[in-house]
């Protein structure tokens, strides 16, 4: 029986779709990123500086290409 139930979860853990945000406006999952940037401390010294974003098709392009 551990078996059969341990399938069964397996299954249902890869067609669900539990934690997935679609985008109303592309339709798209949405994605969580990680971004690092930089950012200048009082001391002159570059601190980077970690932040997630959520990303789709609406913002995809310019979340690659460094403008958000
Ligand atoms: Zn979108």
């Amino acid at each position: 029986m551990p078996k059969g139930r341990t399938f069964t979860a397996k299954l249902a853990h890869e067609i669900s779709t539990e934690g997935k945000v679609i985008c109303p406006n592309c339709n798209t999952e949405i994605r969580m990123v990680k971004l690092i940037r930089a950012r200048q401390s009082k001391a002159e010294s570059w601190m980077p500086k970690y932040e997630f974003i959520r990303m789709c098709k609406c913002n995809e392009t310019d979340v690659l290409s460094g403008k958000v």
